[in-house]
Formats: structure tokens, sequence, C-alpha cells
């Protein structure tokens, strides 16, 4: 079984869509970094969010960044994409844990607390496009719909949710995005909402099994939607000896000269997946001598 993301528009032209399914890259994700269930709900939902971003790139090169620096006791969430919505992340305090909302729900508004949501695209191209927004709940669904509208004036309806088994694991994530193209008119905007609101929360429907097709026909029931695509997509990170090298490089030939005074080993752990890499202070010296004086 993989995670899809399913891609659809209106026969008008007016809305597009995105849903995903991501329970099985939001699990991978809580294993790598041992989160507790709030803390799997707040990346799950943002790494859904991500992978949505980055799948309407359409630059194979391109990446989507989403940072939730709120001031709760999650600390910072961060979620990157890759030009084809595979995923990586993480968040600052994994093992943070509140009492339920009064509504019986994992409180990831108090979870991630108030601040700002920054969204970075880059096209591999050009200088990336930075947009921020102050988050209006922390429960990022909101928060992204906010980004939308202000940072790029789309209208949007945004849905994200991630369902935690006892056994906290992820037993269902995913969630859409649907935007209103320009021409839209108000009356399409208002049966949106209300085609939204039937189809009910998005956790029902992934939990009970719905393809990220299926969720779209659903959502958007009453536009004729039409699937574009549905394609798979997974957690997968990047990172490799030689970026981490590329890093280390750049600190600079005094800091390098400095790391390989203090050890004889330099351990760096990639923060996305937790993958280990392992220098000496010879190999360190090695990097200070090919840095340029
Ligand atoms: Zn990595």
């Amino acid at each position: 079984m993989k995670d899809h993301i399913a891609r659809a528009v209106t026969t008008d032209g007016f809305i597009r869509a995105d849903a995903i399914t991501s329970r099985h890259l939001t699990e991978r994700a809580r294993q790598i970094h041992g989160c507790l269930p709030l803390a799997t709900a707040a990346l799950g939902r943002t790494l859904a969010a991500a992978s949505m971003m980055g799948s309407q790139l359409k630059e194979p090169q391109g990446s989507v960044t989403v940072q939730i620096r709120g001031n709760g006791p999650l600390g910072s969430v961060v979620a990157v994409s890759d030009g084809q919505g595979n995923v990586r992340g993480y968040l600052h305090n994994p093992a943070v844990d509140l009492p339920l909302s009064a509504d019986g729900k994992l409180d990831v508004g108090r979870g991630v607390g108030i601040g700002q949501m920054v969204v970075i695209r880059d096209l591999g191209l050009k200088e990336p496009y930075i947009g921020m927004v102050n988050l209006v709940s922390g429960e990022i669904a909101e928060d992204m719909t906010a980004y939308f509208a202000e940072s790029e004036q789309i209208p949007s309806a945004c849905a994200l949710g991630v369902l935690v088994d006892t056994d906290q694991s992820v037993r269902a994530a995913g969630g859409y995005i649907i935007q209103m193209l320009p021409g839209a008119d108000k009356s399409a905007a208002e049966r949106l909402e209300e085609s939204v609101r039937s189809a009910g929360a998005v956790t029902k429907m992934l939990d009970s099994g719905m393809s990220p097709s299926e969720i779209l026909l659903r959502v958007l029931e009453g536009f004729s939607p039409k699937i574009l695509s549905e394609t798979p997509v997974e957690y997968r990170c990047y990172c490799s000896a030689e970026r981490v090298t590329g890093a280390l490089v750049s600190m600079g030939r005094e800091e390098l000269l400095k790391l390989a005074g203090e050890q004889d080993h330099f351990e760096i752990t990639c923060q996305f997946c937790d993958r280990q890499f392992l220098f000496t202070a010879a190999q360190l010296r090695e990097m200070a001598d090919s840095v340029k004086k």
C-alpha cells in the first residue's frame, strides 16, 4: 500500500483541487522522530499540506518548505516537499503531550501556539518565493487557507487530518486543498462551501478507506469534477555524504579547523531522517584545505 495524491479540476475550469492519503509517510515520520500523538498530528498535517503544494509545482527540481513557527510547546514544525510531493519533515519537541481539547481531539492548536507560517517555494531557477502569514489557529489547515488568501490571493478550502490509533501508530492521514481560480463567481464559492460542509470531516473519509480521488469526487460533488491524475508519494529524504560535506565546507576554513581541533570524530545527524554521517578530524582538515584562503 502506498500514499497517493490525486488532482482534479471542475469542467467549468474554475476550481482545482488536490487530495492526499498520507498514512504511510506520516507513520514513517512518527517512527523516525519518536512522536507522541500530538506531535504526530501536527507534523502529519504539515507534511500533507507541503506534499500537495510541492506536487503542484510541476517542476522536478523544485521544492516547497512549510515552516510553522509557533510559540507552543511543540516548537517549530517543518516539512519539505520535492516537486513531486515526496516529503520529509521534523518538529522540535516530538515528545510533548497535552490534554485533549474540549471536543475530545488532539489539541494541535495549543501545541503549535501563536506565531507565523512561512512558505518557501523554490523552483530551482531564480530566487525562491517566500510568503509569510500570522497563524490563525495553529490547527494548520486554517492557517493554510489564510496563507493562500493573504499571500497568493487565492480563495481556498483546506482540510487536513491525522488519526492516531490506541497503540500510537497512524491509523489514517491526509487531506485536501481546493482552490478557486480567477473568474470563479461568488455563487461558485458559496456552492463550494456548502459542498465541503456536506461532505463532512476529512478524517472520517480517510478512516473509511477512501482514496484521494474518491475524496475529491465527494467534496466537489455537483461541480462535475474530472480526476486528472493519481500519483504515489512517500517520505523521502535527499541527504547524502556529499550534501553534508557541502554544508560543512560552507561553514568556512576557520570553523572547520576549530571543529577538527576539538574532537577526533565529528558526527552529524540528518534532522529529517536520523541518518548519521561520521567525519574524522583528518577529513575536516582536508575540507578546510579545499576552502580558498
Ligand atoms: Zn536525511
